[in-house]
């Protein structure tokens, strides 16, 4: 009999959803807009800002992809404009500076937390200012989980006056410096697609500073109509909007946050006890107390001449024949065909953690009984 799959992260019910979801039927809230579509939004200010002293807003959209095109938009991102954006990446941070006819200006990592390095962002600041062309937005990234350097990336910011989009969709319920992740950019970015530590089926949001930004988001995600009875418009609109659906999900996911972070917490320090005595694997831990990751993803750093010579592929392929699921780090951007053309700044951070990097199954619903497949299986591999 084969093996059933163990999953790098898939979706995880909490129990209550149904609930929403027949709550929308009831009242036939079938539309992309409604009481969860509300109530989600509240549910995601409370648990980023409890006392309400951050002053946040948060719009709920369609995709985490469609709040980072919604910021560039109200950053007033337009064709040849240049936008700087972590290197080491998923694509769909770097895609809607694309969208926009702008330029993507790619920024190696830093090998603390694998995001941004605040040496080269301002390297590559000054070197575009000098050429010419000033920045419009900075894109960090908060990796797997991992804040990015904030403090150090926010002093350059400030410095240069270039705003901050925070791709924050892999790292609901981090923190850095007790600040939660989703609230530390000019404009916030959050995620909810399938593999994401909560999620909506397909969905995002996004976080910002004040309710006039929220109604503009909002109105920029519903085909920007003018207030008229006729449909009139002045603006290039958009269907970015969430589900009323989609927004239930969000709404029963939201209530189990707290305990998908502390097992997505509890593989990574299964991860730790694993591999403590394996000679040639790291695994990527929180540079300091500064920083709390949700560990959506484990990654280890396979170093071959460590291991007797098994590298990250060899790694990868033998788990794959066990039926498990890993997968290589994000290819950088500026290494990616499409994006090739386009300036870097760096000095091989990102390139070298993508071949060794390996990101490990990490799910929240993840059994003592896959625990243990895990842990033989990983052995084994390592034992050549
Ligand atoms: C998932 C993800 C996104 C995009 O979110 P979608 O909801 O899938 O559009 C953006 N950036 C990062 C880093 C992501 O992991």
């Amino acid at each position: 009999m084969s093996k059933e799959k163990i999953w790098l992260s898939s979706p995880h019910m909490g129990g209550t959803e149904l609930k929403y979801i027949h709550d929308a039927f009831d009242q036939n809230w079938i539309a992309p807009l409604g009481p969860n579509v509300n109530g989600f939004e509240n549910d995601i200010k409370k648990y980023l800002d409890p006392e309400g002293s951050e002053g946040i807003e948060v719009a709920a959209l369609s995709s985490g992809t469609a709040a980072l095109h919604l910021s560039l938009i109200q950053l007033g991102v337009g064709p040849e404009d240049e936008v700087i954006c972590q290197s080491m990446t998923f694509a769909a941070s770097a895609n809607p500076i694309m969208y926009l006819g702008a330029k993507p200006i790619f920024i190696d990592s830093e090998r603390d937390t694998l995001n941004i390095c605040p040496e080269q962002l301002e390297i590559a600041i000054k070197d575009r200012i000098s050429k010419g062309k000033k920045p419009k937005a900075i894109i960090a990234v908060h990796l797997y989980g991992m804040p990015y350097k904030v403090d150090e990336i926010e002093a350059i910011s400030k410095k240069y006056e270039i705003p901050i989009i925070e791709d924050s969709a892999e790292a609901l319920g981090s923190t850095y410096k007790n600040r939660n992740c989703g609230t530390l950019g000019d404009y916030s970015v959050l995620s909810f697609n399938g593999n994401k530590i909560i999620t909506t089926s397909g969905g995002g949001a996004l976080v910002i500073k004040s309710f006039e930004q929220k109604q503009k988001t909002v109105f920029l995600a519903t085909q920007a109509r003018d207030d008229a009875p006729h449909y009139q418009h002045s603006e290039i609109g958009y269907n970015y909007r969430l589900s009323n659906i989609s927004a239930g999900i969000g709404r029963g996911q939201m209530e189990v946050l707290d305990k998908r972070v502390e097992a997505r917490r509890n593989m990574f320090q299964f991860y730790v006890n694993l591999f403590h005595t394996e000679a040639g694997v790291e695994v990527h831990e929180e540079p300091s107390d500064d920083f709390f990751s949700n560990h959506w993803l484990t990654v280890i750093e396979v170093n071959e001449e460590k291991t007797n010579g098994v590298s990250r592929e060899d790694l990868r392929k033998c788990l794959e024949e066990e039926n498990i699921e890993s997968r290589p780090l994000w290819k950088p951007m500026h290494m990616q065909p499409v994006f090739k053309r386009f300036p870097f700044y760096g000095k091989g951070v990102a390139e070298n953690i993508f071949k060794n990097g390996l990101c490990l199954p990490s799910g929240s619903n993840l059994t003592d009984n896959d625990r243990d497949r895990l842990k033989k299986a990983i052995l084994n591999c390592l034992k050549k």
